[in-house]
């Protein structure tokens, strides 16, 4: 009895009867462009040529396990993109959740960028194959996971210049220095004590700046930024 031949390999031709044509409005070759020649491998996906063997990564934390994924073999062009922009998004999504899998993952992500990512765009645009080639979809870049992780990492890297700027700013503003008998306004709360020396007979006074030692029950302590040179220990009393 004969047994039927076992599938594949699969043609690699777009005249195989399993080709049924590319969608409308994607360009696609059906014979090497010219000054090409046929390539070595054909896309495991699509058949199309030309194709480069490579390996995609991904990665999974699950808290206490982790799961590794690879995805190795042919790929044109398209499909091979298509390929590592979903494995490596779904990774950015899906692989911080573990303390290992919180240090895997940013090298398997750039394993895939600096690997399998480079030597997809090396190849030319892929031609023939039976099927039409894997949606690429968007960059890796503007899709969500990436977003969600570069954004906090964009702010906290703004942060320190920011924070820099402002401490810089808000050091231009010299505390008022007072010793005993001068008289201050303002708000004397710590913390935020924001007081400025005023005359004690402009009508404006409400603290008398006094020595520690005569401080009452009613008095506020003094911050020692306020303390001018030689003076220690100071109270402030309301003016009476
Ligand atoms: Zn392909």
């Amino acid at each position: 009895m004969a047994t039927p031949p076992p599938p594949g390999p699969y043609p690699p031709h777009a005249s195989s009867p399993r080709f049924s044509g590319f969608p409308p409005g994607q360009p696609q070759y059906q014979q090497p462009p010219q000054g090409q020649h046929p390539a070595a491998f054909v896309c495991d996906v699509c058949g199309a040529q030309p194709a480069a063997r490579a390996t995609v990564r991904g990665h999974q934390g699950m808290i206490i396990v982790m799961r590794f994924l690879k995805r190795g073999g042919s790929f044109c062009r398209t499909c091979g993109l298509a390929t590592y922009r979903q494995m490596t998004s779904d990774t950015l999504l899906a692989g911080w959740w573990g303390i290992f899998s919180f240090f895997i993952t940013p090298v398997v992500v750039l394993s895939n960028v600096m690997g399998a990512r480079s030597r997809f765009r090396e190849l030319p645009p892929p031609y023939g194959g039976w099927r039409p080639p894997l949606d690429p979809g968007k960059r890796l870049l503007f899709r969500l996971p990436t977003l969600l992780i570069l954004t906090p990492i964009a702010l906290v890297l703004l942060a320190f210049p920011t924070l820099l700027v402002i401490g810089l700013l808000a050091g231009d503003d010299e505390p008022v220095r007072v010793s005993v008998g001068d008289c201050v306004e303002g708000s004397p709360e710590v913390p935020g004590q924001d007081i400025e020396a005023v005359g004690c007979d402009s009508g404006r006074a409400q603290y008398r700046v006094s020595d520690g030692d005569s401080c009452g029950p009613t008095d506020y302590l003094l911050s020692v930024d306020h303390w001018a040179e030689g003076q220690s220990g100071l109270c402030l009393s309301p003016v009476s």
